[in-house]
């Protein structure tokens, strides 16, 4: 696998139960078997649900923007693996997420992504 530059969000999956999770974890949160394996995550998924932060959270740990704070959309998006993942949701307008399918931009400091599909990865079993 070189996908070291890639943008990929590193999972795991249970070798005894198949229950997939994120972060990457060695031990499987379902049947506790502590033999989960590293799983690399579809970049594609559908928007399960969302909201929108209209105000600047606590700082720290946020960090605003040199220019102003202006309202983003955070929420969980549904992975073909079977799990949802927290991230920040881009858009260009908040009345397109419902179910919108989205792509994966950047995973750090936290997962991001996109509204519409332009990775050319599709879903990995
Ligand atoms: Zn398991």
């Amino acid at each position: 696998m070189e996908e070291s530059s890639a943008v990929v969000l590193r999972g795991s999956r249970c070798s005894q139960c198949g229950t997939v999770a994120f972060p990457e974890s060695t031990m499987c949160s379902k049947c506790v078997t502590p033999t989960a394996d590293p799983l690399t995550l579809s970049t594609e998924g559908v928007v399960w649900a969302y909201t929108i932060q209209r105000f600047a959270p606590k700082s720290p740990p946020y960090v605003p923007p040199a220019e102003s704070f202006s309202p983003y959309a955070v929420g969980y998006v549904e992975l073909p693996e079977g799990i949802k993942v927290e991230a920040i949701l881009d858009c260009d307008h908040f009345d397109e997420l419902d179910r919108a399918p989205v792509s994966l931009v950047a995973i750090s400091p936290v997962p991001r992504f996109a509204v519409g599909r332009f990775t050319t990865q599709g879903a990995s079993q």
